[in-house]
């Protein structure tokens, strides 16, 4: 497969903005201020706030690699996943493809990007339409098919057999995004890289206890890396979240530590869902859970009058509620709340 063909004709032709690091005494090339790091922000006092970051985040790519073994080539940090999908959209156009109810930001995007969005509803067990999706991918074409596993906001994984008719079906490019794989106990879609070459990944540290900085990643073929990257906007990642990337990717088993915590708070919290009258959880693979209710938004305004803030998710999902994994206290506090506004609401 030929990337060079699923491009829009103007990316074709488009150079990526150059911003060359030459090695010189005195840097005045730029509009930065020679003046550095304020002393009470000395923990990352190596970080030259003065100058703008690493245009290539070579150190981050670097890592990140090392991580997922692969090469740093085939990895693009963005300003969290949200601007590598916008990236993406730029890149090689519509039609954009993906399951609902899925993240909204693929339908968004390519709304904002002026380019057509043809969504398929899940079946009645949230995994892909495997039918539905193929007929739209015939019809269609997609340029870009999404697919977040696990999905938010219904907490499952798609099935790998169903996501791999897709990909096998499609001349376009399918994303895998795996904003939530930290959660899943699998271990993702990463090894398809070799093998299936209209596949790309992506990953964020947004859910990991690093959503302040913002960091994405795209990861895939180096030849598809190389288009989007003709896209991305100069220095896209700040270098304070660069460093502190680096720093959260090279003591992964530290972050894994707080990541096995939450899973098994999302156990305990499921099994509360569960034991709670009118409510039905749905089982999750992510960092949150979705959970049926009834009157979602009477539900929804009744915790919140208590104190708790979940997610109301709208037409939709009329009668459902997501809750994210919190600490073993906010769970508990959440649950009791949950317990009295359904109390209330059935007086
Ligand atoms: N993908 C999915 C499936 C998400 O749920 C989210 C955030 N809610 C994102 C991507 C965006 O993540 P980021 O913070 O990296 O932009």
């Amino acid at each position: 497969m030929k990337i060079e063909r699923l491009l829009r004709k103007n990316i074709r032709r488009l150079k990526p903005y150059s911003a060359k690091e030459v090695p010189c005494r005195v840097k005045l090339d730029a509009n930065e201020s020679p003046y550095g790091f304020p002393s009470f922000l000395a923990p990352l006092s190596d970080v030259r706030t003065n100058q703008y970051p690493d245009p290539e985040a070579r150190e981050l790519r670097r890592v990140a690699a090392r991580l997922w073994r692969l090469r740093a080539g085939q990895i693009l940090p963005g300003n969290g996943s949200d601007e590598l999908i916008s990236y993406l959209i730029t890149t090689f156009g519509g039609p954009v493809l993906f399951p609902v109810p899925t993240f909204s930001m693929y339908g968004i995007i390519a709304q904002a990007l002026g380019e057509d969005a043809v969504s398929v509803p899940l079946d009645s067990a949230f995994d892909l339409d495997v039918d539905g999706m193929l007929a739209a991918v015939r019809k269609h074409r997609p340029k870009l098919v999404f697919l977040s596993s696990p999905n938010n906001p219904t907490g499952n994984s798609f099935s790998t057999e169903r996501i791999m008719r897709i990909v096998d079906a499609s001349r376009g490019i399918v994303v895998i995004d795996e904003a939530y794989q930290p959660f899943s106990g699998g271990r993702g879609m990463l090894h398809l890289l070799g093998d299936h070459e209209n596949v790309t990944v992506m990953r964020t540290l947004s859910k990991v206890g690093f959503a302040a900085l913002r960091v994405g990643m795209l990861i895939g073929r180096e030849d598809l890396i190389e288009a989007v990257n003709r896209v991305r906007l100069p220095f896209n990642v700040s270098a304070l979240s660069q460093a502190v990337a680096v720093e959260a990717l090279k003591n992964f088993s530290e972050v894994k530590k707080a990541l096995k915590m939450i899973r098994k708070e999302r156990e305990r919290l499921y099994s509360g869902l569960k034991r709670t009258d009118g409510v039905t959880p749905y089982p999750s693979k992510a960092n949150f859970i979705l959970f049926r209710v009834g009157d979602a938004e009477a539900v929804y305004r009744g915790l919140l009058t208590r104190g708790v803030l979940v997610r109301y998710l709208g037409p939709a999902l009329r009668d459902c509620l997501r809750v994210t994994v919190g600490t073993p206290e906010e769970n508990g506090i959440f649950l009791a709340a949950l317990r009295e506004a359904l109390r209330r609401g059935r007086q």
